[in-house]
């Protein structure tokens, strides 16, 4: 059942209801182990549902444009706050969409149409907006891309910089979707100040890392610090901008009145919350417990014959090339899927496939970690994917079923926030 329960919605529109109940079942069932997903808590729940989606309020906290704003300017000012503090930041905006006009944002706030930007390119591990060619950003901005290096798997900052000094781009990003190693601000930061470009730290993924002390911070190295909060942060689906005081008033325009109208409060609260829960003890633990059970996954996957983009990984996140394993990316996500383990089909660097139906997976530990499972839980994982994959070879959708039974009666041991069983 879901928690908070949905008594009303359930007596109104008992068939959006029951698609909400059996989503909620199935979150509850399978390993979910999409890298940028995770389980949020039920105070985040609660503060996402709120009345506080009924209200307007363009502008910011005691400059806004409508009335009616009393309890709307200490709730922003509240996330705000804790962003700040959390993150050791001078300023941030709380108030974009999501990860993707967040980013666009930054464009907004520092380069004219055609401008040159550096990011990671899309099948290396960058993010669509970081100038990839379908993206707004790649289309009306002039993209420059680095790699990875094809046999370490990992950046090279000679090449980012060779790169840099060739195209001197305004902006440059860092960080990424599909990136398994640690980020090198400051070899980023000393590189963008060598060109005079913003160097903005897109920290989607790993914000929780951050947060919980398991990944090295961009703050002090970085310009612009861009944020989902949904990802190992475990808030609301939204982003933050962070700045030092210099670049606030560059972002703030740019989100509003530059990009948005009015921001959505009812999320804005709940990044509040996920703000003040990732702040605590516990969610440092919870962190460092995400790396260690990526470490373990990446330990067994190795032990069990997969190849691991970098070698492995450290942070939460694990690519994978299945090509040694007789099978593309595509068809092992979809047998994984029903043996009830959810990941996704992902590109890997230097990708001898076409991106819809490519050679890797991208699986996370974020989700599992917030469910309880440790490093013991690993190795069986491992071993469940591997015997999943075989078993597609063969079509043997008995072995697959059969993993479905035993993931779901493991998770049965491990609350899910968000649902309780009937
Ligand atoms: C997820 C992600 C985004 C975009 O977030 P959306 O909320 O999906 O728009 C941007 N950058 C990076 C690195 C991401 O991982």
């Amino acid at each position: 059942m879901h928690v908070p329960p949905i008594p009303h919605l359930t007596a109104e529109d008992p068939e959006l209801a029951t698609l909400v109940e059996a989503e909620a079942t199935r979150q509850h069932d399978k390993l979910r182990m999409i890298a940028s997903e995770n389980y949020v808590s039920e105070a985040v729940l609660e503060a996402s549902s709120t009345v506080l989606t009924n209200k307007y309020s363009e502008g910011y906290a005691g400059k806004r444009y409508y009335e009616g704003q009393q309890l709307i300017d200490p709730i922003e000012t509240l996330a705000i706050e804790r962003a700040k503090s959390l993150f050791g930041v001078e300023h941030a905006n709380v108030q974009p969409y999501s990860g993707s006009p967040a980013n666009l944002a930054v464009y907004l706030a520092f380069l004219q149409p055609g401008d040159t930007v550096m990011g990671m390119s899309l099948p290396m591990g960058g993010h669509l907006t970081h100038g990839w060619s379908v993206s707004a950003t790649g289309k009306w901005f002039n993209p420059v891309r680095y790699a990875v290096n094809r046999e370490s798997g990992r950046i090279d900052l000679d090449e980012v910089r060779d790169l840099a000094r060739a195209e001197r781009p305004k902006v440059i990003f860092c960080g990424g979707t599909a990136v398994p190693r640690t980020i090198d601000f400051p070899g980023f930061a000393e590189i963008a100040r060598e060109v005079g470009a913003v160097l903005v730290a897109d920290i989607a993924h790993i914000a929780g890392l951050i947060a919980g002390g398991a990944h090295p911070s961009p703050v002090g190295h970085a310009d612009v610090i861009t944020t989902t909060t949904h990802k190992t942060l475990r808030g609301p689906r939204g982003a933050m901008i962070m700045t030092t005081a210099a670049h606030a008033s560059a972002i703030d325009k740019a989100v509003f009145p530059g990009l948005q109208g009015g921001p959505h409060n009812h999320t804005t609260a709940a990044i509040a919350v996920a703000l003040r829960e990732a702040s605590t003890e516990e969610f440092g633990r919870y962190a460092h417990q995400i790396v260690a059970n990526a470490a373990a996954l990446a330990a067994a996957m190795t032990e069990r014959g997969f190849t691991l983009i970098s070698g492995g990984t450290d942070n939460h996140l694990i690519l994978a090339d299945l090509t040694g394993k007789g099978i593309a990316g595509k068809p092992a996500a979809q047998a994984l899927d029903r043996a009830g383990i959810e990941l996704n089909y992902n590109t890997v660097p230097y990708d001898v496939r076409k991106p819809f139906d490519p050679s890797g997976i991208r699986l996370g530990t974020a989700a599992l970690t917030t469910r309880g499972l440790t490093e013991q839980h690993m190795p069986q994982v491992a071993a469940w994917m591997d015997e999943a994959v075989t078993a597609a070879l063969k079509d043997d959708e008995a072995t697959i079923d059969r993993i479905a039974g035993e993931v779901q009666d493991l998770l049965a041991g491990f609350p899910m926030p968000g649902y309780r069983a009937a």
